[in-house]
């Protein structure tokens, strides 16, 4: 196979836990890989199209390891590739959004070994999707914008707040279910408006796929009252909001109630 010779790493995105959300070449990579590598976030459903035989290795980081555990997987699949492995790195959503994947190619890259990536769905993407919603909104929402709210345990959140509070962005906020209140609270204190329309998407394309819609002053009090354990996205700004066909049908509904009835 040309696109993937023995000794070869490919960094493939597993998306968001749908095994229907994969690209047909992140299936054609699984299929033909010696070895998968993967870590916590990919779907069972994903795992389940690995042929049976092929040595899975599960290098799932939780937060709070060390960081040395990056060195490790770095090993790991450059030991595999210069065996003469087929080696499929399989990464949650996009391997290039808040993924590791530098480490990972430069511990490629700087022991000689072909690495490439396979992108995929994510997180941000599949949330939409399920909400129904666009990320951009024409004239309302021209940017969006990718940000991590994690923090390594006792270090403060170091995040632009002033850049991040544009009315006119949205933003989807990865690892941003234990940071809501901050969040939250930031964001306000740095001009948004309360009413900020917010969704807080967990566990988006699965099964237990829970999905929020509240305001911005609301987000803490809505994660803390319906979170789960999986792993939830946050996605703010005006575009979350109903769309603007919508708003106008709510706007000529309330106009109608205030007419008498015979006039309806
Ligand atoms: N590379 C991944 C992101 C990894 S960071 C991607 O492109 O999606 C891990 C964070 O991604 C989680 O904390 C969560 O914020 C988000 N995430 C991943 N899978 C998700 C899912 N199925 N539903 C909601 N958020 C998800």
């Amino acid at each position: 196979m040309t696109e993937f010779p023995a000794g070869m790493v490919w960094l493939v995105g597993a998306g968001p836990g749908d095994p229907d959300l994969l690209t047909r070449k992140a299936e054609r990579l699984i299929a033909a890989a010696t070895v998968v590598f993967h870590d916590a976030l990919v779907g069972r459903g994903v795992l389940a199209l690995i042929p049976q035989g092929v040595r899975t290795v599960s290098v799932g980081k939780r937060a709070g390891r060390h960081s040395q555990d990056q060195a490790t997987i770095g090993r790991l699949i450059v030991a595999a590739a210069r065996a003469g492995e087929r080696v499929v790195r399989l990464k949650g959503g996009d391997p290039a959004i808040f993924g590791r994947a530098t480490e990972e190619l430069d511990a490629c890259r700087g022991a000689g070994v072909p690495v490439a990536i396979c992108p995929g769905v994510t997180a941000a993407s599949a949330a939409a999707a399920s909400l129904g919603r666009s990320l951009t909104l024409r004239g309302l929402a021209r940017k969006l914008v990718f940000a991590t709210a994690h923090v390594r345990a006792g270090e403060p959140l170091d995040l632009d707040w002033q850049a991040l509070a544009d009315p006119g962005a949205t933003l989807a906020i990865y690892m941003g279910k234990a940071a809501a209140s901050e969040v939250s609270g930031q964001l306000l204190a740095h001009g948004l408006p309360g009413d900020t329309p917010v969704a807080v998407v967990e566990n988006a394309s699965l099964p237990a796929e829970r999905r929020l819609i509240t305001r911005l002053d609301l987000l803490p009090l809505a994660v803390r009252s319906c979170a789960g354990s999986g792993p939830a996205i946050l996605l703010i700004g005006p575009a979350l909001e109903a769309s603007p066909a919508a708003r106008i049908e709510y706007g000529r509904a309330a106009e109608d109630e205030r007419k008498p009835a015979e006039a309806r």
